[in-house]
């Protein structure tokens, strides 16, 4: 039997076919005498801006960029969303007048950098053969091959039968209103590729979705004279966001003193998850902090690339505290992360050519509508064909199993809207991105299926297509994420053969229908 990932990673040491001529010719020559240059020193630029959630100066910062640059490059810009300006900004090539659009979307905003890194993640270095920072994957990269693909196919006097418009999002990683927004305010493009996924072309998305536990992290008031317990949960953080599988999980604990060390020798003698580390302080007498520290991931694409630390610590901690509200938090959480990818729940089924699923306990903060309230997030990442509805009635039969009577101590909510999206693995637009991608590195790959989310859910006519090679785990929203040089501007003659296929040409009736 072939290992068909071990074939594939075979083929993509193979040495890259050299530029390949065709009609796209021309837009390969160009790009390789001129824009392949630029490609490192742009992207640079545009991971030094800390686009994360909130940060308002940033992504206003990012926009005076982008409009400067579109200018620098001859393309055109403008706001989409003239109300709020920077929420979807437009960059375009223009073709004839009156012809169709073909859209190129990508992101500018990033998910948080916390978390182990080895260097400052916005500071953007170049080193072995890599571009290294927050973004440089996801998105970031594609956005500087997109600008500069536009820009080599506009001076290769290739003639477009299209406007190519290029729209770049603002939050995507976290509030995810910006489609909305400019839906209200502009028709979206007759057909567009989503630059923010794999290679070559996904036609399956899983949905994302998420059981969220609810509870009273106080100690649970005592019986007049009853004897104070001898160990007390006080307070619990891990994570920073449902979908990053958390690096640190703390768990502040009330003990008498003389008992501090003896719990911390039970602990340690217990077998800790491999790739976590444990870690005892003390800033008073009689408050023991326990913080796990494991390593974060996508929890869509790159699970397995991460280790749980709040899973980490509830194992350790299970059967040492009196019952709470944290003990409860932890307790569901340890039974959801007993493995990644739900079988501890009974989340196995999955139709055929899709991966299994995703389960991420991923945070515990305190609750958005009551601060009081401390609140478990577990990410949970769905493959066709089970419905919300049926995830959200299993999981919840299956927590209040685990917690017995103390379930009418916590409340159960979460998020079971949305659905996979699956195209046609025949439809005319993935063959046609199949062949650009064959032709341009001489590689035959299978269409992919997802466990990452993007905007092809959300705009309507838009397919999710690279710029992620596969066969190496995608490091978005990872410490230390990074993208190869090498990649880069291979994804961008990908791009090439695409645009000038479909920006160039006649355009496809019925993209989506075989
Ligand atoms: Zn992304």
């Amino acid at each position: 039997v072939i290992c068909a990932a071990a074939l594939l990673s075979a083929l993509l040491v193979a040495p890259l076919a050299a530029a390949p001529a065709g009609a796209a010719g021309p837009v390969h020559a160009r790009f390789e005498s001129h824009e392949k240059a630029a490609l490192v020193p742009l992207l640079v630029e545009a991971i030094r801006f800390p686009t994360v959630a909130g940060d308002e100066a940033a992504r206003v910062a990012q926009g005076a960029w982008l409009e400067e640059k579109a200018a620098a490059l001859g393309l055109a810009f403008r706001e989409g969303v003239p109300s709020r300006p920077g929420t979807v900004v437009e960059i375009e090539l223009p073709g004839p007048p009156g012809a169709p659009v073909l859209g190129l979307m990508v992101h500018g905003d990033v998910v948080n950098a916390e978390g182990a890194w080895s260097f400052p993640p916005f500071e953007a270095r170049v080193i072995d053969g890599h571009v290294q920072g927050r973004g440089a994957a996801d998105d970031k990269g594609p956005l500087a091959q997109a600008l500069l693909v536009m820009k080599a196919l506009k001076e290769s006097g290739v003639p477009l039968t299209h406007t190519v418009r290029l729209l770049v999002g603002s939050d995507e990683e976290s509030g995810s209103e910006d489609v909305t927004l400019y839906l209200a305010e502009r028709a979206p493009p007759e057909l567009t590729l989503v630059l923010d996924s794999e290679l070559p072309v996904v036609i399956g998305e899983m949905a994302w979705n998420a059981l969220a536990v609810t509870t009273d992290p106080r100690p649970r008031p005592r019986r007049p004279l009853a004897p104070a317990p001898a160990i007390e949960a006080l307070s619990l953080r891990a994570g920073t966001t449902a979908s990053i599988v958390p690096d640190r999980a703390e768990l502040l604990l009330k003990m008498a003193p003389d008992r501090a060390g003896a719990f911390e020798a039970r602990l340690r003698k217990k077998q800790a998850m491999p790739g976590t580390t444990l870690a005892f302080s003390s800033d008073a007498p009689g408050i023991v902090a326990v913080t796990v520290t494991g390593r974060a991931a996508h929890s869509g694409v790159n699970i397995d690339g991460g280790r749980n630390a709040l899973v980490a610590l509830a194992r350790l901690v299970d059967g040492e505290l009196p019952p709470s509200g944290i003990v409860d938090l932890l307790e569901v959480a340890r039974r959801c992360g007993e493995d990644t990818h739900g079988r501890s729940l009974g989340l196995v089924e999955r139709a055929p050519g899709w991966k299994p699923w995703n389960v991420n306990p991923g945070v515990v903060r305190p609750s958005a509508e009551d601060p009081d309230k401390l609140e478990l997030v577990v990410n949970i990442r769905r493959p066709l064909p089970w419905t919300g509805a049926r995830l959200k009635a299993h999981v919840e039969k299956m927590v209040r199993g685990w917690l017995g009577p103390r379930i009418q101590d916590v409340a159960l909510g979460g998020y079971y809207e949305g659905e996979p999206l699956a195209f046609d693995p025949k439809a005319k637009i993935v063959k046609r991105l199949l062949a650009a991608t064959r032709r341009a590195t001489g590689i035959d790959m299978k269409p992919a299926i997802s466990g990452g989310g993007t905007y092809a859910k959300r705009l309507p006519r838009s397919i999710a297509f690279g710029m992620w090679f596969p066969g190496k785990p995608y490091p978005g929203h990872d410490v230390d994420e990074k993208v190869a040089i090498a990649d880069l501007e291979r994804g961008a003659h990908v791009l090439i053969e695409a645009l000038v296929d479909l920006a160039c040409n006649e355009p496809l009736k019925d993209p989506f229908a075989p």
